[in-house]
């Protein structure tokens, strides 16, 4: 299993990759804040400045079969790896295309409840908040999915709340099942579930698992998950464990960038993927990073943005270090943002998103966050494909297992 992490290995890490570069203590809570009240030590820029040209240089060399160290990776997530963000996108771009070629997979989401019982700070279907809810029944579900498949749709990821009464193991299972008839490939992104609740799934026809760890800093998932099984933070880590060993073939683990120090939760993502690479090697294993976006009821509204460049920057890092992942980027982005990295080092996305039950054909309800990129399934394929893409609605590996 993934070892959990501690406040202070945390703490470690995030000073290890802030280095001696300037950095935005606002940015970083708590202790860790105090701690990087540092000055500037003038060689240890400059050594900084000669890694990242080192890194850079030794990706140059072996392309896409390149192993990047845990040293390395923090060295391209310090702030000082800012002067190379061209080279290190010219990079990812090029290991991009020698391990994806020019595809693009296209999924959507299909929201079945927004009913929770756990309560984070940040999003909209927390249990505190005064909002009408809303559970999907089964004619409801097959009418929201006609919608996505008339728009192309064919690969479908299923989200509820954190309510295991509403949304229970066999109304999950109902729902894969009867989905599975007319889609290629159905993944979940529920609450945290068994091994052997994942063999159950898997035979309903599941095919894979997205969780967010959210923050894998254990102080700040403390903060900002106050109820529910969502302060369960080990059992939430240990996830994509239970699913491997249940054999789901898609894990897609993400963190929820800007909840905490963001290089320092990219670097525990980036090494809990390449775990999960290593570990589950018959399971296709991605990330996603996306930045935290305004919902309603949103408790803590002082969370810091995270600037492009650095957002950037970021994807470009977890590309040199998991050559073999896929990258997912959401419609949190802007469309400006996705046309950008779909050259770079995406491979995955969402397309023509609605975020509540009911908000494609039925109607809608409460939002768990507001979406940026607002285009149709039928204008983002054009203009990926305006950018020389192959866009791939099917998922055709999940007719070969
Ligand atoms: S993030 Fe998930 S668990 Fe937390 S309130 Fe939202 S739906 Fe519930």
């Amino acid at each position: 299993m993934f070892a959990g992490v501690t406040r202070r290995e945390f703490d470690r890490v995030a000073l290890m990759i802030s280095g001696a570069a300037a950095f935005r203590t606002s940015m970083v809570p708590g202790r860790l804040a105090e701690a990087l009240e540092m000055q500037p030590d003038l060689q240890t820029a400059l050594n900084q400045k000669h890694d990242v040209e080192r890194v850079l240089s030794r990706v140059q060399a072996a392309g896409a079969s390149v192993q990047l160290s845990d040293a390395e990776l923090q060295v391209l997530l310090s702030p000082s790896a800012d002067a190379w963000l061209e080279p290190m996108a010219r990079l990812a771009a090029d290991i991009t295309r020698q391990r994806f070629g020019r595809i693009m997979q296209l999924y959507a989401p299909l929201y079945l409840s927004n009913t929770c019982m756990s309560t984070c700070t940040y999003c909209g279907f927390s249990f505190e908040n005064k909002t009408p809810r809303r559970t999907l029944h089964s004619t409801e579900i097959q009418t929201e999915a006609e919608y996505l498949h008339k728009e192309g749709i064919r690969h479908i990821l299923l989200l509820t709340g954190e309510s295991y009464r509403d949304t229970p193991l066999a109304y999950l299972r109902k729902a894969i099942a009867d989905l599975k008839e007319r889609f290629s490939a159905v993944s979940i992104e529920v609450y945290p579930l068994k091994t052997d609740e994942y063999r159950e799934l898997r035979a309903a026809g599941l095919d894979g698992l997205t969780i967010y760890q959210e923050t894998y800093d254990p102080e700040r998932y403390a903060q900002v998950h106050l109820r529910g099984m969502k302060k369960r933070m080990q059992y939430r880590l240990e996830c994509p464990d239970r699913a491997g060993i249940a054999g789901v073939r898609k894990l897609v683990i993400g963190a929820l960038a800007g909840l905490s120090d963001p290089a320092a939760d990219v670097y525990v993502l980036a090494r809990h993927a390449r775990y999960l690479l290593h570990q589950y090697w018959q399971s296709r294993v991605s990330v996603s990073l996306p930045r935290l976006r305004p919902a309603e009821g949103l408790q803590d509204p002082s969370i810091p943005g995270i600037p492009d460049r650095d957002y950037v920057r970021y994807l470009c890092a977890l590309r040199l270090y998991l050559p073999d992942a896929g990258i997912y980027l959401s419609t949190r982005e802007s469309s400006r943002m996705r046309d950008h990295m779909a050259r770079i080092c995406i491979t995955d996305m969402s397309a023509g998103s609605k975020t509540d039950p009911g908000g494609y054909a039925l109607e809608g309800s409460t939002e768990q966050f507001s979406i940026d990129d607002t285009r149709s399934v039928a204008e983002l394929g054009a203009d990926l494909r305006r950018q020389d893409l192959d866009v791939i609605l099917n998922d055709w590996a999940a007719l070969l297992v």
